[in-house]
């Protein structure tokens, strides 16, 4: 089945918002970390000997019976909390029937017409406005396995000669996070679904309960989108473009299906319900499945598992477990911080307000935390196309830079380097310095005595430079470099070299 629209023409986004309001909706994913599985005691880790990590439940062989993870439960409980939601008193699991070789029950365990949280909504901040985003369901399911294409170009299955499974990720808790329609959201359509992400992970990092990792598949957002005709209050036909895997493109996709659509749209088409692929290197979406919104996944209430009712005194003691409300927690910050509001409205942009927090919890000023982090690790981000989040580099490190700046270990110039060296995965700052011999040692104290020492230890190297054979001073600078872990100024301790034998 092929579209009959042209998937390459697109609108320039002033036109698509002149004539066409769009509306956002998001389905977050969220790995939870538990330290077992959903419904079996098998390890919920990620990765590891493929299928090592399973047994009869999870593989779905008959007669196996699954118990429900009450740690899952209490994860879920806290972030349906942290989302202003309701939490049912009573609930079930449903089976979501369908086939996939990744999925060995042929049957996903999930929550259809009662979910565990609901009716809830999540204040998101773009550029110091605010947009209340409302969160209709929060519910418990399982992951599936991962299957892994062999002998395509692409690991996609066309071309490929062979398929594996591995079903160590196939039961491994995940809560759905699922939007009402976000309406109203205009030009901001693109930066609001990718600020509502971002600070969906926020908060999952601070409840503790996922890596909530991006890259690595812990968080993942499908992205709805429609368009209707300016101010005509109607909804328009949806696309869900799935597994998008960072939050610069939860934005990049928006933007381009509003101007895909568009296109389509205003050349008298219109839009298949389907899902889409997104592509990371090309930036563009193209057809998956067609989806229909009466899709017959034949639900029915889990047979072999209890409901889950959780008493109203539990879910009171885990509400007294959250963490701070993010409002409150970003006002708190800036204060305590001393940013403007352009400061803030920036570092909340760029996704780095735990980041900044983290790196400040470490050691380094407010001032210096924003400034590594806005200015060239976001330099970096950019042209790496990767989230701040993702970098290989952790907010101690970046301390650690900022002490080496503080102490005049190394210069500004010097700072970037370590950096560089950092995410090249040579280390910490501290082996980077070392071992790229960045420090700036200019100190006469401490060099003297290193090159009296490569003296004493190379009396025939000494004896051949007082003869005036200067070129031999390269054994005692690497004598001197050596004893100094390569953070001394080798212009200068040639210097010291060469007057001590002059
Ligand atoms: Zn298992």
């Amino acid at each position: 089945m092929t579209s009959p629209t042209n998937d390459t023409a697109l609108m320039p986004y002033d036109d698509v918002l002149a004539a066409f309001d769009p509306a956002l909706g998001l389905e977050v994913h969220v790995e939870l970390n538990t330290a077992s599985k959903m419904f079996c005691g098998c390890p919920a880790t990620f990765g590891g000997e493929p299928n090592a990590g399973t047994c009869p439940t999870c593989l779905g062989l008959p007669g196996a019976m699954p118990v429900v993870n009450g740690k899952a439960v209490e994860s879920a409980i806290r972030i349906g909390l942290a989302l202003n939601c309701e939490i049912a008193e009573w609930c079930r699991f449903a089976r979501k029937n369908y086939f996939y070789p990744d999925m060995p029950k042929n049957f996903q365990t999930s929550q259809y017409d009662e979910p565990i949280a609901f009716d809830g909504w999540m204040d998101v901040d773009v550029d110091g406005e605010t947009f209340r985003v409302e969160i209709e369901r929060a519910h418990m399911e399982e992951d599936t396995g991962k299957s892994l294409h062999v002998g395509g170009a692409t690991g996609r299955i066309h071309g490929a000669d062979h398929s594996l499974v591995d079903y160590n990720r196939a039961g491994i808790p995940l809560i759905e996070i699922v939007t009402r329609p976000i309406l109203g959201a205009g030009e901001k359509a693109p930066e609001v679904a990718k600020a509502y992400v971002s600070q969906l992970r926020e908060l999952i990092v601070a409840l503790g309960v996922s890596e909530a990792r991006m890259d690595q598949g812990n968080l993942r957002a499908d992205v709805n989108l429609s368009l209707s005709p300016k101010g005509s209050g109607t909804l328009g036909t949806r696309t869900e473009t799935k597994n998008v895997n960072s939050f610069r493109s939860v934005e990049r996709a928006v933007r381009y299906e509003m101007q895909r659509h568009a296109a389509v749209l205003s050349g008298g088409g219109s839009i298949l319900q389907e899902t889409r692929h997104w592509h990371e290197d090309t930036g563009i979406t193209t057809s998956g499945r067609e989806k229909s919104d009466a899709e017959d996944y034949r639900y029915f209430p889990e047979p072999d598992l209890v409901p889950v009712a959780p008493s109203r005194e539990w879910v009171e003691e885990l509400r007294g477990t959250l963490p701070e409300n993010p409002t409150a927690r970003r006002a708190r910050l800036q204060e305590e911080w001393g940013f403007s509001d352009l400061d803030m409205r920036d570092t909340i942009g760029a996704g780095a307000l735990g980041l900044v927090e983290e790196t400040i919890a470490a050691g380094a000023t407010p001032q210096a935390a924003r400034k590594w982090w806005l200015g060239e690790l976001a330099r970096r981000s950019n042209e790496d196309g990767v989230d701040l989040v993702d970098l290989p580099i952790t907010p101690a490190d970046v301390a650690r830079v900022q002490a080496l700046v503080d102490e005049k270990t190394v210069n500004d110039k010097l700072a970037r380097q370590v950096i560089e060296g950092v995410l090249a995965g040579e280390g910490s700052p501290d082996e980077v310095v070392a071992s790229r011999g960045l420090a700036v040692v200019s100190d006469d104290g401490a060099l003297g005595a290193a090159v009296d020492k490569a003296i004493a230890e190379n009396p025939d190297v000494a004896e051949k430079i007082r003869d005036g054979k200067h070129a031999a001073a390269g054994a005692l600078i690497g004598a001197v470099m050596k004893e100094m872990r390569g953070q001394a100024d080798a212009a200068r301790v040639r210097e010291l070299v060469l007057e001590k034998l002059a």
